[in-house]
């Protein structure tokens, strides 16, 4: 008897699993969309831009040398960069220090 009661317990237990199998299908569903409206944050714009910087001594913006366009430097990091303003001051550059200018 004790037996019979356990294998009916058993069977409970699989029924709530199928359930919780259900459930993460449907969070995988709205994963997929949050990637999405991710994917729209990102620029379309693909056209050739020079990367400045403002020197952090004397405020003059200068090309640092790098071509890019708006949608890879969007997903790019810039870490240290170290460049030299036209007047010899040399400090490092994150990525929120850059200035994209559209190339003519
Ligand atoms: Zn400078």
């Amino acid at each position: 008897m004790e037996a019979r009661r356990m294998h009916t317990r058993l069977d409970y237990g699989k029924t709530y699993n199928t359930l919780e199998n259900l459930k993460a299908d449907l969070s995988d569903a709205t994963f997929v969309k949050r990637e999405r409206s991710r994917e729209e944050d990102i620029p379309k714009d693909v056209s050739p831009h020079d990367l400045y910087a403002k020197c952090k001594t004397c405020g003059i913006e200068f090309p640092v040398g790098i071509r890019t366009n708006p949608r890879s430097f969007a997903t790019s990091s810039y870490v240290g960069n170290v460049h030299k303003c036209p007047d010899g001051h040399v400090h490092p550059y994150d990525k929120q220090d850059y200035l994209l200018k559209k190339v003519n």
